[in-house]
């Protein structure tokens, strides 16, 4: 054996250590939870690496750590999604700015876009999930503000593209990466600014807490974020952030099970005759999916599918035993829900956001297959 160095190891096993502690002696394997409002130090705040709960965290710097190696920059961990996206734009946008956001991102990131940005001043301009449309838009806006694939829709925007031509024009360009998550696409090493997560996603993939993150590379939008979160008190609890930290090293495995058994299942429902229609960026006559395989490296665990009506539906989720009729997505539990219960979105009555679990393969597909002929024979 000589002492070359080993080459890199894969992300994936990187994140079954990342962010824990260093080897020491008598020192815990895992570091522990870290609950605190105060910390002791003396004299200049600046000198002390801990000072108050608001500002920072033992816990939340594990954390970010094991995030930072996922998104390839600086990480500033929130206490939900929303809290992340607010961030964005509070931080970055002043009266008379003007910022970009399709009509078709997550509903409440378009509710802040048309009902706070625009109460304070700031100019809100809309356009579809699509690169062309998006890029026309660019001329005179400070940010903008994508996500892909979208949530519920699963439409694309070319990242690449669009931060070319962003950039153009000094145009910040943010992505919301929660459906994908930074384990299956990288926004930053594509050009983005700013990417913003829901962590309360696949990303931990349990559906048992709530949170959220933004990463950037330059540290003056890092300091602005981090900012933002110690003003104005966006912070996780040290708990949840200590569980999602556990989720970590099984990200790969998860991910892995999920988007392999979402790819079978929407392959399936493509061909089944009670299905109008499938998206899935993994499908190859899917319309996202030439850009998706450019800048994803597996294709997500959702997939959404349109079912004959509402009614249908309800059967079809009634007599499904393995999908909890529930919100939200990514977590180790198949669940779906008919997208259109919420109002909002544009999408038809009978739509349904699945989100595939990890359980076995074959025993999903039994169940959906047999729910689907219930939901059909009414
Ligand atoms: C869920 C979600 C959010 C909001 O995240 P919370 O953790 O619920 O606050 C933002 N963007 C997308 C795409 C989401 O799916």
């Amino acid at each position: 054996m000589d002492d070359a160095p080993l080459p890199p190891f894969h992300e994936g096993t990187q994140l079954v250590r990342a962010g824990m502690n260093v080897p020491q002696n008598g020192a815990s394997f895992q570091g522990g939870v870290v609950f605190a409002s105060s910390f002791h130090f003396s004299g200049n705040p600046a000198d002390s690496p801990y000072t108050y709960g608001r500002y920072h965290n033992p816990t939340w710097t594990a954390f970010e750590e094991a995030l930072a190696l996922l998104d390839g920059g600086a990480c500033v961990l929130f206490g939900s999604g929303m809290a992340a996206v607010a961030a964005v734009f509070g931080a970055l946008l002043d009266a008379g700015d003007t910022v970009l956001i399709p009509n078709d991102v997550y509903h409440a990131t378009r509710r802040i876009a048309h009902e706070d940005l625009a109460r304070q001043g700031i100019t809100v301009r809309s356009c579809p999930t699509d690169t062309d449309a998006v890029i026309a838009q660019l001329d005179g806006v400070k940010l903008v503000w994508v996500e892909s694939p979208t949530n519920p829709k699963l439409d694309v925007v070319d990242i690449r593209r669009l931060c070319t031509e962003a950039h153009a024009r000094s145009v910040l360009v943010a992505v919301d990466n929660t459906t994908a998550t930074a384990f299956l696409q990288k926004p930053l090493a594509l050009g983005v600014d700013l990417v913003v997560a829901s962590d309360t996603k696949a990303l931990t993939g349990h559906g048992d807490l709530l949170l959220g993150h933004v990463a950037a590379r330059d540290p003056e939008l890092v300091e602005k974020i981090r900012g933002w979160r110690l003003r104005m008190g966006a912070i996780a609890g040290p708990m949840e952030t200590w569980l999602a930290h556990r989720s970590l090293p099984t990200l790969d495995v998860r991910l892995e099970r999920q988007c392999a058994s979402a790819q079978r299942i929407a392959e399936y429902l493509q061909a089944h005759e009670a299905v109008e229609y499938v998206r899935y960026p993994g499908l190859v006559g899917d319309t996202s999916h030439a850009i998706a395989k450019t800048q994803m490296s597996a294709f997500g665990t959702i997939v959404s599918f349109v079912l004959r009506d509402a009614v249908t539906v309800d059967r079809f989720l009634g007599a499904a035993k393995l999908i909890a009729n529930m919100t939200s997505f990514g977590a180790v539990h198949t669940s779906a829900e008919r997208r259109k219960r919420w109002g909002g979105d544009d999408i038809p009555e009978g739509f349904v956001r699945m989100s595939i679990g990890v359980e076995r393969y074959d025993d999903l597909l039994a169940d959906i297959d047999a729910a689907l002929a219930i939901a059909q024979r009414g």
